[in-house]
């Protein structure tokens, strides 16, 4: 028997990079998955037909993570689909910024629209659905961690937002047998942080392990938390970040 099999799991910006690699991991996993996108509809689909090539169920459901309406409505189709939810993952992230003095407005109420109002949203939809042994987990960032570069205050004052909601939300979320966890991807090979490009000449340097992160070693982390074996981790901060910020 596979570990999650007759989950449900919705993974929050899951056409492409980690979010993709998460959602096929899940459904190796035996969960039914959703995943909601906003500007890649063909990743989208060619995730959904990857995991259904497989032998899983999967759904793809176009919702922008600044969007409250529209997140809601989309855990709603996952229940109403899929009959529940089991496991949420907030991935979706963009990451706006620029220097301190330079950031707009219209970035900044774009980064929290997406990076908080998002993960804020598609919490208490989806925990209003689960059941015990269910399971909430957040993509955080190394960053919160160790500011290895200038021009991310913003990507991290989102970031921070989403580590101290983790922390806050086991003691609503314990005693009804839910576990909420963060996994602090360090740099990884994405559209986002691509292995070769702009941030990696500055940061690959300081990668213990001597490279990037794949997406798959983000998702198998995902992977344990959302498992029954993780029943007693609860409001942590995972990093797995190749040793960048030890
Ligand atoms: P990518 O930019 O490569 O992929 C982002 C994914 O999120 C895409 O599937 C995209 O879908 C989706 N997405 C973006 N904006 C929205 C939105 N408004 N609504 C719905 N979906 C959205 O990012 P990564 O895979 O690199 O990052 C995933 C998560 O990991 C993010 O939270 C990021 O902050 C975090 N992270 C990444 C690190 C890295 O080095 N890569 C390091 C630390 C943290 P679509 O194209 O369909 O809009």
């Amino acid at each position: 028997r596979k570990t999650l099999e007759g989950k449900v799991a919705l993974v929050t910006g899951g056409s492409r990079s980690i979010g993709a690699a998460v959602a096929k991991r899940l459904a190796t996993d035996g969960a039914a998955v959703a995943i909601t996108y906003h500007g890649s509809p063909e990743k989208a689909a060619a995730v959904v037909s990857e995991i259904e090539a497989a032998g899983g169920h999967a759904l793809a459901i176009r919702a922008d993570a600044g969007d409250a309406g529209a997140v809601r409505a989309a855990v709603n189709e996952v229940a109403k689909t899929l009959g529940g939810v089991d496991i949420l993952v907030n991935n979706a992230g963009i990451a706006l910024g620029g220097p301190i003095d330079e950031i707009s407005d219209a970035d900044y109420n774009r980064m929290i629209a997406v990076n908080v109002t998002g993960v804020f949203v598609a919490t208490p939809e989806a925990v209003r659905r689960m059941k015990p042994g269910g399971r909430v987990i957040h993509i955080g960032s190394s960053m919160v961690r160790y500011a290895a570069f200038p021009t991310a205050s913003l990507y991290t004052l989102t970031k921070g937002a989403v580590a101290g909601f983790n922390r806050s939300l086991v003691r609503d979320l314990g005693p009804r047998g839910i576990t909420v966890n963060t996994v602090h991807p360090g740099p990884t090979d994405t559209d986002m942080n691509p292995d070769g490009g702009p941030v990696s000449k500055i940061v690959g340097p300081g990668m213990a392990i001597g490279r990037y992160g794949k997406p798959e070693e983000i998702a198998s982390v995902v992977s344990y938390l959302a498992s029954p074996e993780a029943a007693f981790v609860t409001g942590a901060d995972i990093v797995a970040d190749g040793g960048f910020t030890a």
